[in-house]
């Protein structure tokens, strides 16, 4: 007998349709994948504009890994932080229109860093309810109280502030939801941050690159700008925006931009960035030259939004609900696990690959597929993909 009864727990998770299993792909990311050996059309992967296995992306890795190595050799702040460290951060935060940018190895930890550096015993944060795991876990981590606001509701998130008194307040929130697709209301949460003299953490892992002026993300897309005369000058040090590298710009890892002030603390105390080898300076390299293609992206932003409203267009789900989404995430709510599993499964019959996402993902009840969908794919992806859905619908009794 053992406290540690794998077996038993392994066997529960399967029994409520939650055991997650890995596909092996065999190809580079793109919507035409060979995996567990057999070729598939997938909406699947967050690479919004199809950067993720472009040749300049490749080959500014792999010649600046002729020239610098591999290795970074030591955390930033011993001896790994490089030149091309450098040169990135400068870059996104000239891209992004912030005072300072400080580079993670993922988005992951660069939440994890910022939230705990924010914030701790006797502070609040106030968090949507649907915010990603990462900004979940690092206010948990933190060990701030957490409020957590009903989904995109200001007017909620406005009285909780209201009764707090709390020493420091930090309200945090996706800016594009990564399970539903919609976006945040952050002039909105700004307006309130500034009425309450809170701190604004924005999480623009799936905006960034696509929405907003050449793909400077979500801040942009609402013409909230820091360098311009947008804004009262306050507002710089009100905001930090987190966004991740692995997603639209096609490579790896995430940085935090805000103002020089924020970056320079969050350097100090940024516990997931002190205590962690820095990143390949040569990966520096290729994400300056994602930059480079996202900042000239417009055609491939345009293309991604033509097939987004193609698909809205021709699906039109009778037994199904599509989420209402203007993003690359379009979510088909199915409601229960095994009906989700099973359609996923049909679905990868007729060749198309696309996820099911389950509890605790998602709240129970809404399991759901997520379609995401890339510039890369073509008009012929996208009908061979509703057909088969409509296929799939009727199969279930609509
Ligand atoms: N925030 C959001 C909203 C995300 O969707 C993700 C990745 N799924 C992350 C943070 C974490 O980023 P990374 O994958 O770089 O760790």
């Amino acid at each position: 007998m053992t406290a540690f009864d794998f077996e038993r727990d392994l066997e529960d998770l399967r029994s409520q349709g939650l055991l997650r299993r890995r596909k092996v792909t065999d190809s580079p990311c793109s919507p035409e994948l060979t995996v567990d050996g057999r070729s598939v059309v997938a909406f699947c992967s967050n690479d919004y504009l199809g950067l993720a296995a472009q040749p300049e992306i490749a080959e500014a890795l792999a010649s600046a890994a002729r020239k610098h190595g591999v290795g970074s050799g030591a955390s930033h702040l011993i001896s790994g932080h490089h030149r091309l460290h450098e040169a990135l951060e400068t870059r996104l935060a000239s891209f992004i229109g912030m005072e300072r940018a400080l580079t993670f190895s993922t988005g992951y930890m660069a939440n994890l860093a910022l939230i705990t550096a924010l914030c701790g015993r006797g502070d609040a944060v106030f968090s949507d309810q649907l915010n990603h795991a990462s900004l979940i876990d690092a206010c948990r981590l933190s060990r701030a109280t957490i409020h957590r606001y009903p989904h995109r509701n200001v007017a909620a998130l406005a009285d909780q502030l209201a009764h707090s008194d709390a020493a420091r307040k930090i309200v945090v929130t996706d800016a594009v939801f990564s399970m539903d697709g919609d976006i945040a209301p952050l002039p909105e949460l700004l307006r309130l941050c500034e009425l309450h003299d809170a701190m604004l953490i924005v999480d623009d892992a799936h905006g960034f690159g696509v929405l907003g002026d050449n793909g400077r993300g979500t801040l942009s897309h609402f013409n909230i700008a820091f360098q311009d005369a947008g804004l009262q000058a306050s507002a710089i040090s009100r905001v930090a925006c987190m966004a991740t590298l692995g997603k639209a710009a096609g490579v790896a890892g995430a940085f935090v931009a805000g103002s020089d002030k924020l970056i320079e603390w969050l350097l100090q105390k940024g516990r997931t960035y002190i205590f962690t080898t820095a990143a390949p300076p040569a990966l520096a390299a290729s994400v300056i030259k994602a930059i480079d293609l996202i900042e000239q992206g417009d055609d491939r932003r345009t293309r991604l939004n033509n097939l987004i409203a193609r698909f809205r267009e021709t699906l039109r789900p009778r037994r199904w609900r599509l989420m209402d989404s203007v993003t690359a995430i379009q979510p088909l709510v199915i409601g229960s696990n095994a009906e989700a599993l099973h359609v996923a499964d049909n679905l990868m019959d007729q060749g198309l690959w696309v996820p099911a996402i389950r509890p605790p993902t998602v709240p129970a009840g809404t399991a759901r597929l997520r379609l995401s969908l890339s510039a890369a794919h073509t008009e012929a992806h996208i009908d061979r993909l509703v057909s088969a859905l409509q296929r799939a619908e009727s199969d279930a009794g609509a």
